[in-house]
């Protein structure tokens, strides 16, 4: 059923009895054209854009938990796409592009809110990172500005641009088409268009192992739902990555470290955009329930528990209440933890392995949702034709042996 006016209309005098389910729950099939193991944004883009530009049908999408419960339903949702490097300009500029009408597209409303996203800077050496940044976007048509603190405050009324503080503000970058989203809308979304157009969407149905044919070739996959058959595999698993891949003999230069986040109770508007700030580890935004999302750095060693270090929680809250001193009376409602696998260069790997059949979209580290629709629609056709897509040809594994890394690690000390 399409979302619209009429069906809006027909539902209210029906007590809004008669909504479908939004996505189909079949038992898994004995064999599939391929498999996407990684139920995410990313997972579920995927398999949209492999049956809608792609038309294969004959797909599912493996999650062990359920859609949206990793790191998609876990981030702070922030997009912007004011990368340093070409090969990142044109990935997530990419994505940026496809945000402008996924709610159109996909027909469920996934809240793309371009709001603007402003980075502050607390020293010299933020100053001449973000005036890099500024200009190189500038150059590449992507757009970015560089503001005054009190430009700066213009922009987000509520930030304190005192120079009595710890880390006074002494400009800011600020990208206006970068914004929010909607987490669970996005997987959702892609979830309920895939299935429409044949997707097996199998939740609860962890995958323990890959099976490998006399060749070498991927076969299928062990499940806890049964064995299922396929040549083709793409695995999108973020923070389990190393571990989905090590049960085909992959290696990885990946760690998986825990980010966390959390809200405060919720207020009337206060925060009209978002405002990040990476050298002290903290950044805002204002959810459309009136909740303040705060969200930290990475913890400081790896693990896979999905929560993160009270230490982490305080440091972030200290430096919110200095830069944001009226929301100091906040009660913080609830925190949570997603793990997010970090590649040495801080820029994702999307492309082949060294085993034949099976691919690879990973290492978005703390910055992957707002690649969310351009992620799945380059890894899509990487997956469904076995060559690259130009835009994600610079990722690939290979980069790590032949030296051409596409460092981002400025753009992503908390990068979201
Ligand atoms: C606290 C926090 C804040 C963040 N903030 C932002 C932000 O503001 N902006 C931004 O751009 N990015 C942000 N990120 C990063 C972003 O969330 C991720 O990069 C992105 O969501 C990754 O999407 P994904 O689909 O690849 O991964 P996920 O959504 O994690 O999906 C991977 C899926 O694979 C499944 N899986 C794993 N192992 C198996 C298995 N063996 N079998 C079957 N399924 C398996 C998992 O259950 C999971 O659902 C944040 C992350 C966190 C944790």
């Amino acid at each position: 059923m399409r979302f619209s006016l009429l069906s809006l209309i027909r539902q209210s005098f029906a007590h809004n009895t008669g909504w479908p389910e939004q996505w189909r729950s079949p038992e898994p099939k004995p064999s599939y054209d391929a498999i996407i193991i990684g139920g995410g944004g990313h997972g579920l883009a995927t398999a949209y854009y492999m049956a809608a530009e792609h038309g294969m049908r004959n797909i599912a999408v493996v999650e062990k938990g359920w859609i949206g419960g990793g790191n998609t339903g876990r981030n702070t949702t922030i997009i912007r796409s004011n990368y340093l490097w070409e090969e990142s300009e044109a990935l997530y500029g990419h994505a940026m592009t496809l945000w402008q009408d996924l709610s159109q597209v996909l027909n469920y409303n996934v809240m793309y809110s371009p709001r603007g996203v402003m980075m502050l800077a607390h020293n010299i050496h933020d100053v001449q990172v973000f005036k890099r940044h500024v200009h190189a976007n500038r150059l590449a048509g992507t757009d970015n500005e560089w503001l005054t603190p009190e430009q700066a405050k213009a922009f987000c009324p509520i930030l304190n641009i005192s120079k009595d503080i710890r880390y006074p503000v002494i400009g800011a970058s600020l990208q206006r088409r970068g914004g929010t989203a909607r987490h669970d809308a996005v997987a959702w979304g892609y979830a309920r268009a895939a299935s429409a157009l044949g997707v097996d969407i199998l939740q609860n149905c962890e995958v323990t192992a890959i099976t490998r044919d006399a060749s070498g070739a991927v076969a299928g996959i062990e499940t806890t739902r049964g064995t299922i058959a396929t040549k083709r595999i793409g695995v999108v698993a973020a923070g389990n990555t190393s571990h989905v891949m090590s049960m085909a003999g992959v290696r990885l230069p990946l760690e998986s470290y825990p980010l966390q986040a959390l809200v405060s109770e919720p207020v009337k508007p206060v925060m009209p955009c978002v405002v990040m700030s990476n050298t002290i580890h903290a950044y805002m935004s204002q959810s459309d329930k009136g909740e303040l999302v705060i969200g930290a750095g990475t913890d400081a060693y790896i693990s896979y528990s999905q929560t993160g270090g009270l230490h982490i929680a305080t440091h972030t809250l200290d430096a919110i209440c200095e830069m944001f001193p009226n929301v100091r009376r906040l009660r913080m409602l609830r925190n949570w933890g997603g793990i997010v696998d970090v590649t040495p260069d801080r820029s994702p790997i999307i492309g082949k392995t060294p085993v034949p059949g099976l691919f690879l979209n990973c290492g978005w580290g703390t910055g992957g949702f707002k690649a969310t629709p351009g992620s799945g629609h380059v890894f899509a056709h990487q997956v469904a034709t076995g060559e690259p897509h130009p835009i994600n040809a610079p990722f690939s594994l290979d980069r790590f042996r032949t030296g051409r890394l596409i460092d981002e690690a400025a753009a992503a000390a908390v990068a979201h």
